[in-house]
This record gives C-alpha cells, sequence and structure tokens, in this order.
C-alpha cells in the first residue's frame, strides 16, 4: 500500500504504525534520502541540494531508489511505501516495478490537513528535529509541490477506485485508528 500526504501530515509516524499492524515493512524515500545525506553517500550528496531547497530529488535519481529498495528481499509479501510517488512520471514508473514483480497495489491511503494547520506544525517541528527543510518559505515551497504535481497522482488512485481518506489532524494514536478502520473497510470512507 501506499501513504500520502501533505508536508506535516504525519504520514511518516502514521506510515510507521500502520506497517506494523500489518506486519509490513515500512519505506520512507525521505527516509532514505536522509540517511544517505547523514552518510555523505555519492546519492546524499545529489540528493540534499534539492532537499534544502524543498524541491523534488529528480526523478531519475528516485526512481532508481527505490527499485533497488523494492528488489530487496523483505518486501515480497507486502510493503508500505510512505512519500512516493509523488509525480505521474514515478506512479507510471511504480505501476511497472510492480507489474514486472507480479504486484499490485491495494489500497492508496491519503492523509488531509488543512494548509495552515500543516504550516503551523512544520515550524513546531523545525524546533525538535531541526531539519534543514523546515523554515517557512521552504515549508510553503513543499506544500505548492505538493498541491501542484502529487494531487495529479492521487487523482489518478482515486480514478482506479483504491484510494481512501483520513483526517490527519488530531491525536496520533486516533488518527493510526481511523487509518486502520478506513484500510480496512475502504469503500465505507
Ligand atoms: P519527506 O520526508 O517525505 O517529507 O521527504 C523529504 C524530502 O525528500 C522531500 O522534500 C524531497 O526533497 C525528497 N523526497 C522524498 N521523497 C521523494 C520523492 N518521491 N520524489 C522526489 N523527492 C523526494
Amino acid at each position: 500500500m501506499l501513504i500520502i500526504g501533505p508536508p506535516g501530515s504525519g504520514k511518516g509516524t502514521q506510515a510507521e504504525r500502520i506497517a506494523e499492524r500489518l506486519g509490513v515493512v515500512a519505506i520512507s524515500t525521505g527516509e532514505i534520502f536522509r540517511a544517505n545525506v547523514k552518510g555523505e553517500t555519492p546519492l546524499g550528496v545529489e540528493a540534499r541540494k534539492y532537499m534544502d531547497a524543498g524541491d523534488f530529488v529528480p526523478d531519475s535519481v528516485t526512481n532508481k531508489m527505490v527499485l533497488d529498495r523494492l528488489s530487496e528481499d523483505d518486501v515480497r509479501d507486502g510493503f508500505l511505501l510512505d512519500g512516493y510517488p509523488r509525480t505521474t512520471a514515478q506512479g507510471d514508473y511504480l505501476d511497472e516495478i510492480l507489474a514486472d514483480g507480479g504486484q499490485r497495489l491495494d489500497v492508496v491511503l491519503r492523509l488531509t490537513a488543512d494548509d495552515e494547520e500543516l504550516v503551523a506544525r512544520l515550524l513546531g517541528r523545525a524546533k525538535d528535529t531541526g531539519r534543514s527543510d523546515d523554515n517557512h518559505s521552504v515549508i510553503r515551497h513543499r506544500l505548492k509541490l505538493y498541491h501542484d504535481q502529487t494531487e495529479a497522482v492521487v487523482a489518478k488512485y482515486a480514478e482506479r477506485g483504491i484510494l481512501t481518506q483520513v483526517d490527519g489532524v488530531g491525536v496520533i494514536d486516533e488518527v493510526t485508528s481511523r487509518a486502520i478502520q478506513a484500510i480496512r473497510e475502504p469503500h465505507a470512507a
């Protein structure tokens, strides 16, 4: 399954919790990039230029990384991808990877929250984590990219009938419960 939501919607936190409940591995492209930045790998050096500015890392780089990750053994019985795909080209690429591996998406979960709530949350998170992409102008830019590019990806999954969505605002436990319920009964959401 996939979890999609704007920056600050809590998708990383929820992805971990949902994956644990479902017994599948959670894969966050943002986390993989941050680990590479920290380790100063060639991928990290390349990705950092984009991440600090709140831009998307180019599709060619991101797609290759996801292909490598989805080639590992631990994803065979299912996985939860967090933060990918973010562009329609990435969505098309994911379809190809899954078709090649004889897998298919069961459900796409979208977390919703309004922009002002998200900006407030991200500015709060910046104080705790010191993430270099959590400052005001970069936050606005990341939100704009979400609206301009990622919502088109969400629309495609809605057309396919596999999209379910929950309100991402609230106590972490409550959002997790809502999400698990929505995944179990996707058409009731
Ligand atoms: P996240 O932790 O999901 O908010 O991702 C942090 C940053 O990593 C993003 O702002 C992008 O710069 C980069 N990133 C993560 N996932 C992707 C993706 N699917 N495509 C392009 N860039 C990504």
